[in-house]
């Protein structure tokens, strides 16, 4: 779907799956304006196809966009792009639970200028692939690297934005976390390095025990990391676990010591691709420690199926969250 300053956001088109042309002169090439989403589709058990909460991926998009200078989307043109992109073809949805149709709608400037400012063109796209599981181990615990020589978004910066910049930026401590064996970068905050952020592609939870029952422990939306939906969604099927859940700061040492002492008894990473991921091991310059004996969690292994239930239409959606696209 193409977008014009002075005649905004015109007709789309539904087109076989192809390279695209740009013109060398695109202002997305030189300047960087790129945002995106990602969300799934999934086949329930009548053969019908549901997302999961488009409308929150697009009101996302929008934020991203009003961070970038891009123009912000209708939500219903967002949802119906999509939409028509599933339905042209049934089958793509696999049916296997924890299978799933990725979705990816991005949006990009095509202004050909060469002066640094907001473009003035955009086009709007939505491609999509079947997905499995994320890490290739399944849902065993991963370990992590914490990243202390990179930060991934300061105060005031693109942190809370999908954006493509932000990905490109990480990608240098994802490698460093690869060579040490860890399937993800866990991001501290830019100013202390201390408060621990999120992870590449992930939000991260920590799950307390207080006198036998869990909390459950995210990072504050500070503005500087990504307001996950699965994030959301964890918060809001805590409180129908009847477990306290709380957003507020934790700091790499305070997680470490909280693991010593017993009181804190899992983490977990969570996000559209990955659902939910045991956190194993935490790995640092200064060496490594596990968690539930790098096994995966009873608290983590019910969000993960309560979670992947809905998903799938096993379970009732009490939240309103799926969305019928065929
Ligand atoms: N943080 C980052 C940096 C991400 O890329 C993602 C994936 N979109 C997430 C968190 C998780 O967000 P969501 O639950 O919406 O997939």
């Amino acid at each position: 779907i193409p977008y014009a300053a002075d005649r905004g956001w015109l007709r789309g088109q539904l087109r076989p799956y192809a390279p695209i042309t740009l013109d060398p002169a695109a202002m997305v090439l030189h300047y960087g304006q790129a945002i995106f989403e990602g969300f799934k589709a999934y086949r329930q058990p009548d053969g019908r196809i549901k997302t999961f909460r488009p409308e929150a991926n697009a009101r996302r998009f929008n934020s991203s966009a009003r961070r970038l200078a891009m123009p912000e989307m209708p939500v219903d043109l967002f949802v119906g792009a999509v939409d028509a992109l599933i339905r042209q073809d049934r089958a793509w949805v696999p049916s296997p639970v924890g299978e799933s149709l990725y979705v990816r709608p991005l949006m990009f400037a095509t202004e050909v200028a060469l002066g640094v400012r907001a473009s003035r063109d955009y086009d709007f796209l939505v491609i999509a692939s079947p997905a499995g599981a994320y890490f290739p181990q399944g849902v065993k615990p991963v370990t992590v690297w914490i990243s202390e020589d990179f930060v991934r978004a300061a105060p005031g910066g693109t942190g809370a934005a999908k954006f493509a910049g932000n990905y490109a930026a990480s990608l240098l401590a994802q490698m460093n976390a690869a060579a040490e064996g860890c399937a993800q970068v866990v991001w501290l905050d830019a100013v202390q390095r201390s408060v621990v952020e999120e992870m590449g592609g992930m939000n991260i939870f920590f799950v307390y025990e207080e006198r036998g029952r869990p909390v459950i422990v995210t990072p504050e939306l500070t503005g500087t990391l990504l307001p996950g939906i699965t994030r959301d969604s964890i918060i809001q099927l805590a409180r129908d676990f009847g477990y306290a859940a709380e957003e507020r700061r934790v700091t790499f040492d305070e997680w470490r010591a909280a693991v010593r002492e017993g009181r804190m008894t899992e983490a977990f990473a969570c996000g559209t691709a990955a659902v939910i991921t045991p956190i194993g091991a935490v790995k640092s310059r200064e060496g490594t420690f596990s968690i539930h004996d790098n096994e995966t969690g009873p608290v983590a292994a019910r969000f993960r199926d309560a979670l992947l239930d809905i998903q799938h239409g096993l379970a009732p959606d009490r939240h309103g969250w799926m969305h019928d696209v065929v």
